[in-house]
């Protein structure tokens, strides 16, 4: 029998499960699907074949309690198309992981013992890593046999040199909590510098390249070489550009003052800065479309929010820079990065002296492939690249289990 080539990449989250099933041979896509409000009444699962031959679609509505139930309603969709958990062609499952701490700079075989050191690292991560724990516990259950593999938000990120991860507060305070800077959004941004060096025509080990990961939750990277130097969120997502519904940067004092001042506890001011802040606290919408639309109609308040959106993103691109000393490329990716050509625009005007430019025409036109919307005349590229953070869990984990070391 020839060697197995396909992996499911599962991404737990505290109440939905998304996955991909793919073949390795070409990266192309067997099925896609989503479990969502898992414990709640009202439970979807979507699941969509796409191997060819009309298949369609398909939504199931009944309850389903728990990732375990979820999980294996899943198996039942992908065994209705022949390609159920069972199947001798799949090599491996890959797992998303939010927090790796320090320990996981790279995807990781899942043992028992991986499997607790990421249920250590919950304090850090409280908001994810529990419920990819569920996700890897159940899909064990499931298939005990298989190679199951952890794919790490953080892990680009643990290249980043000491002066750039580490906080100036007390050492051993620092040391005694885990408190440093750990970056997320790294699969995204390992794929998208990699992809960016393909679109020059170049190594990775080339080029250097800021990358601009812009979706619900947003965070910016310096790449020098195809290793990470440097990235906005730090101990957690909350830290860097302005975000759909995270502050980002604010001084730290602002929380002692609400505390004390405005008399809100430490939940409800976590509640404020992570799910009540950024575009949504500013103008009460966090999707980029709706803003453009209210901005197109003469609304200051959406004006307002996007001008403190960009004038961020635009400190650190000069931020960036700056670290890098020579920028090769600028990329734009996720939800608001491969769409809004009016954030793209805003966000390098002005920049001609740094070698930066958007080309209008080429910036305006639509497109689902890598792009690059410079004038020919640039020093530095810009470039539009859509993410894909399933392709690159699923490639590192098939290079995982397929290597000889495995
Ligand atoms: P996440 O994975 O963080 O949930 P995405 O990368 O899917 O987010 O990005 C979602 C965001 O992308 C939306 O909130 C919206 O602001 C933005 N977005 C999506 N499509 C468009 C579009 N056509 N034009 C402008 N913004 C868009």
């Amino acid at each position: 029998m020839s060697n197995p080539t396909r992996v499911l990449v599962l991404n737990s989250g505290s109440s939905s499960v998304k996955y991909q099933l793919l073949d390795m041979r070409d990266g192309a896509r067997l099925a896609v699907g989503l479990v969502e409000r898992i414990g709640e009444e009202t439970s979807r699962l979507v699941h969509t074949p796409l191997t060819g031959g009309g298949a369609e679609r398909r939504e199931r509505t009944a309850p389903i309690a728990d990732h375990e139930a979820a999980l294996k309603a899943v198996a039942e969709e992908l065994s209705a198309d022949g390609l159920g958990l069972d199947s001798p062609e799949l090599a491996a499952i890959g797992h998303r992981v939010v927090h790796g701490g320090l320990k996981f700079s790279a995807p990781t075989v899942i043992t028992d013992e991986v499997l607790a050191e990421i249920e250590r690292l919950i304090p850090v991560a409280p908001l994810h890593n529990p419920a990819n724990v569920t996700g890897i516990r159940t899909a064990r259950a499931l298939r005990p046999d298989l190679p199951q593999v952890a794919v790490f938000d953080t892990a680009f990120h643990t290249t980043m040199p000491e002066h750039a991860a580490r906080y100036a507060i007390d050492v051993e305070t620092a040391d005694a909590h885990r408190i440093r800077r750990y970056g997320f959004h790294g699969t995204s941004h390992a794929y998208v510098s990699r992809r960016v060096a393909g679109l020059l025509g170049k190594d990775p080990a080339e080029v250097n390249v800021i990358v601009l990961h812009l979706g619900n939750g947003a965070s910016a990277s310096a790449v020098r070489g195809g290793r990470c130097v440097d990235t906005s969120m730090g101990l957690t997502p909350l830290e860097g550009l302005v975000m759909g519904t995270r502050s980002g940067d604010i001084d730290p004092a602002v929380v002692f003052h609400l505390k004390r001042v405005g008399g809100m506890s430490t939940d409800e001011i976590d509640v404020l800065l992570n799910k009540k802040s950024g575009l949504v606290g500013l103008c009460g919408d966090n999707d980029m479309r709706e803003i453009r639309r209210r901005i197109d109609e003469g609304d200051e308040r959406a004006r307002l929010a996007f001008d403190i959106y960009i004038h961020r993103l635009k400190k650190y691109i000069g931020a960036y820079y700056a670290v890098l000393g020579r920028v090769d490329a600028v990329a734009f990716t996720a939800g608001v990065g491969e769409n809004a050509a009016p954030v793209r625009e805003a966000a390098v005007a002005g920049l001609e002296e740094l070698g930066l430019a958007v080309d209008a025409g080429l910036n305006a036109a639509r497109s689902g492939e890598p792009r690059l919307i410079s004038p020919e005349y640039a020093r530095v590229a810009v470039a539009v690249v859509p993410t894909d953070e399933e392709l690159e869990i699923a490639r590192q984990t098939y290079s995982l289990v397929t290597s000889p070391a495995h």
